[in-house]
């Protein structure tokens, strides 16, 4: 258990990996429902980035002002090697370090190349399962996509709330899952693959953290 006065811990986890996995595992505890581990994400479709790599250097940066501003940072990875570790694991590692927030970094796809701009997905109600981190949730993903909107200056696509993800149906800490931009869209790729917008999504995601752990952001920058 933290001290009490401890730093806070954010379990910052860059989405998917090198590779995608097609083992299947349960969407919540208990449930017949399976769902694949990781489809492996989308790519530029401008710059030819992977997302995965573009979570990383996302979550790289974050982590780099968390630790700055007085946060403890747990990552579920550090490096595009091997196959997706799925989205049970993701949550578990969260769960263990008793997480204040579990920040998933991730960056949207579509079919439609017009579609742009910035998204956050949080966990839906569901007894059992997120009752526990629903309402936490919500506010932290109000918080934080507001962030990431004003440092992106991306089209503002609101919260979805999803009963579908594993990755929330399993967490028992307050989860968001964040979708930076489009790599569809050439407009949001080109600039998410340069480091200046990288390093501006990761300030977002960072004074959305702190104002959700009720920290003044100013210390992100
Ligand atoms: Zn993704």
């Amino acid at each position: 258990m933290a001290a009490p006065g401890s730093a806070p811990v954010v379990v910052v986890d860059p989405g998917h990996d090198l590779r995608a996995n097609s083992d299947t595992e349960p969407i919540g505890p208990g449930s017949s429902t399976l769902k694949i581990k990781d489809g492996g994400g989308t790519h530029g479709v401008v710059s030819g980035l992977t997302e995965a790599e573009l979570n990383l250097r996302v979550g790289l940066r974050l982590r780099t002002l968390l630790r700055r501003a007085g946060v403890r940072v747990v990552m579920t990875r550090t490096r595009n090697a091997g196959a997706s570790m799925g989205n049970i694991a993701r949550a578990r590692i969260a769960n263990r370090a008793r997480a204040r927030l579990f920040l998933r970094i991730h960056a949207d796809g579509s079919l439609d190349r017009a579609v742009r701009g910035t998204h956050t997905l949080h966990p839906a109600l569901r007894r059992g399962w997120t009752d526990d981190v629903y309402a936490s949730s919500k506010r932290a993903a109000r918080i934080v996509q507001s962030e990431l909107v004003r440092a992106l200056g991306f089209p503002d696509r609101g919260l979805n709330e999803r009963s579908d993800y594993t990755g929330f149906n399993w967490a028992n800490v307050p989860v968001i899952l964040v979708e930076m931009g489009f790599m569809t869209n050439p407009t949001d790729d080109r600039l998410l693959a340069t480091a200046a917008y990288q390093r501006r999504a990761a300030l977002g995601l960072c004074r959305g953290a702190l104002r959700f752990l009720g920290r003044s952001p100013a210390s992100c920058a």
